[in-house]
């Protein structure tokens, strides 16, 4: 047993060593990247879509969309708009890894991105341990999901800057509380900032938008 343990020890820390080449590379241009994490099916790439229809015209995005075994959430950002998006098949893995990362941003030139976006694969556990570079991951929970996920999650809550409570058109048609879920994380996490937003209605995103074309700008000021 004791074995095991060093092994994933020397992964991680291999990964770490990747990471910190691709935050110098990002850095060197100024390119603001997110890593969003979420469990299947909270909404990841209608976020993303959502995203792409509104802020194509003022930044370039470019977007990785990692899956197990597909390539559909990178095409359905092409058909949203996307310009820059390459997929990543793990081939059975359930999250992405620095080395992933590397290999995929040869295929871009940095210096024309404004913002990178990594869509993990939905799993709330490993990818919490694998730092891809990012400024911040961002957790996506969705208001069909148990309202305590951050509890049962806390290494992934602990881990990201932003928590955004996506399908608020919904509530009410579960259980799920929007203050519980936020007293929850913010039992792990009291510096998460949190958005509320439906991708269906629109209801909250431009306030999303906002922060985002905000931190992009910041990431290229001298303030950062
Ligand atoms: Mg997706
Ligand atoms: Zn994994």
């Amino acid at each position: 047993m004791p074995e095991k343990i060093m092994i994933e020890k020397k992964v991680l820390s291999e990964n770490d060593i990747l990471a910190q080449e691709l935050r110098k590379k990002f850095q060197e241009h100024s390119v603001f990247v997110i890593n969003l994490v979420s469990s299947p099916g909270s909404g990841k790439t209608s976020l993303l879509e959502k995203t792409i229809g509104q802020l194509n015209d003022k930044l370039n995005i470019a977007l990785v969309a990692g899956d197990v075994q597909t390539e559909n959430d990178a095409n359905r950002l092409i058909k949203a708009g996307g310009k820059m998006v390459r997929p990543i098949v793990t081939g059975g893995s359930c999250h992405l890894d620095a080395s992933m990362i590397l290999k995929s941003i040869e295929q871009f030139d940095l210096a024309k991105i404004d913002l990178f976006v990594i869509e993990n694969v939905g799993n709330l556990v490993c990818p919490s341990s694998y730092d891809l570079g990012e400024d911040m991951k961002i957790v996506l929970i969705s208001t069909t999901e148990g309202d305590d996920k951050p509890l049962k999650y806390p290494g992934m809550f602990r881990r990201s800057s932003v928590m955004i409570v996506n399908k608020t058109d919904l509530l009410g048609f579960s259980d799920f509380e929007l203050h519980t879920v936020k007293e929850n994380a913010k039992k792990i996490n009291g510096q998460l900032k949190v958005f509320e937003l439906s991708c269906r209605t629109g209801d909250g995103l431009p306030k999303w938008f906002d922060w985002l074309v905000e931190q992009v700008a910041f990431k290229k000021s001298d303030n950062w």
